[in-house]
């Protein structure tokens, strides 16, 4: 068993993390500010002896009593629009945060994980992207906020790995879904998902043909847990190869959903990348691992999850 501390607990992907670690015998310390995240998605790990929670922000001192084998940070803002109404915060956690996490993980000698971004290549010129593709950011643009500080956090990460030797890891996280996304989050698919259960349009943004490759939640965990457990230390892509236009997403939830909502253009967001696909063979050969859940199946999972989250903040729709 290993004890390790889970920044960004009370989030997404955080929590989903923390229940497969506790699942697999290990004692978890979970740490969130909740700007994003909410406690009841931990209402499982809750459940468990072998895990605490520490509210906490991780731009500040972090204080851990005892051994850590492991640091995972997951703490970022992580939407769209969460990032562009707090640009600064994004900036800290992308750069404090992950100092500050850094340190600890020198301090206790723990490997230590960071969760970046497929937005580290912005609007990529090449498709799909390889890890050793460098990106087309521009570091002023509208999601600058977000893409460098990941792009920050990365060096900061090869850094403490130079430096002081630290046993680091890198996922490149691409689009995932699934139960637990926030349904005000403004990513497409709890958009998508909340506009065809409520009957509304899809507000499909530009003319849809922008493309995304959706990864379900639980791939995304084993393709992390196999990361942690590998001994890679450059960055991996962890994503599903399996490229749609958002057009084709739209269909796809409506058809799932057996919505007859229908589908409405609005404006293409500034700098909105035109495509995105993760190239995975790094992943198949270094972790052994690739997703298995189609975007069908991904989606008819998370739909009595969506339905539930309507009826608990059907004020927030009105
Ligand atoms: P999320 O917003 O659901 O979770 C992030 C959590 O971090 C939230 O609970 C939030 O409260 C917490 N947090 C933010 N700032 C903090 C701070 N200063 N101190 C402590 N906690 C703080 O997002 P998610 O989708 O679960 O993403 C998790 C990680 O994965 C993020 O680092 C994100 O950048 C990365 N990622 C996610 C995706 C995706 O599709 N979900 C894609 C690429 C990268
Ligand atoms: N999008 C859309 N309608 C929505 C929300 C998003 O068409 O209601 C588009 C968005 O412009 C982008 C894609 O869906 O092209 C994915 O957006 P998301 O915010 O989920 O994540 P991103 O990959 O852009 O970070």
């Amino acid at each position: 068993m290993s004890r390790i501390l889970v920044t960004g607990a009370a989030g997404f992907l955080g929590s989903h993390l923390c229940d497969q670690l506790l699942e697999e015998g290990h004692e978890v310390i979970g740490m969130d500010n909740r700007v994003s995240g909410k406690t009841e998605n931990l209402d499982d790990a809750f459940e468990r002896p072998t895990f605490s929670f520490y509210e906490h922000d991780v731009t500040e001192f972090i204080h851990v009593s005892g051994e850590l084998d492991a640091v995972l940070h997951l703490a970022s803002l992580a939407s769209p629009i969460f990032y562009r109404e707090h640009p600064i915060k994004t900036l800290k956690v992308g750069a404090l945060g992950t100092h500050k996490t850094l340190g600890l993980a020198k301090e206790k000698d723990a490997t230590y994980l960071f969760t970046s971004t497929s937005e580290v290549y912005g609007d990529p010129e090449v498709n799909p992207q390889p890890e050793d593709y460098r990106g087309n950011v521009d570091p002023y643009g509208p999601r600058s906020c977000y893409d460098e500080s990941k792009r920050y956090g990365e060096s900061l990460v090869r850094a403490y790995r130079d430096e002081h030797e630290l046993d680091v890891r890198v996922a490149r996280i691409f689009n995932t879904y699934g139960p637990r996304m926030r349904l005000d989050d403004g990513r497409v698919i709890p958009n998508f998902m909340k506009q065809a259960l409520t009957g509304k349009d899809l507000t499909v943004y530009g003319d849809g043909k922008q493309t995304r490759s959706f990864c379900y939640v639980s791939d995304m965990m084993d393709g992390l847990v196999a990361l942690l457990e590998s001994g890679t230390q450059g960055p991996v892509n962890i994503g599903n190869p399996d490229e749609r236009t958002i057009n084709e997403l739209a269909e796809v939830v409506l058809e799932v959903t057996g919505s007859e909502s229908g589908i409405t253009h609005e404006e293409l967001p500034p700098q909105d990348p035109q495509v995105r696909r993760p190239e995975i063979s790094k992943a198949r050969s270094e972790l052994g691992w690739e997703p298995d859940v189609g975007l069908e199946e991904g989606l008819k999972k998370s739909t009595e999850y969506f339905e539930s989250q309507l009826h608990k903040f059907s004020t927030v729709l009105d």
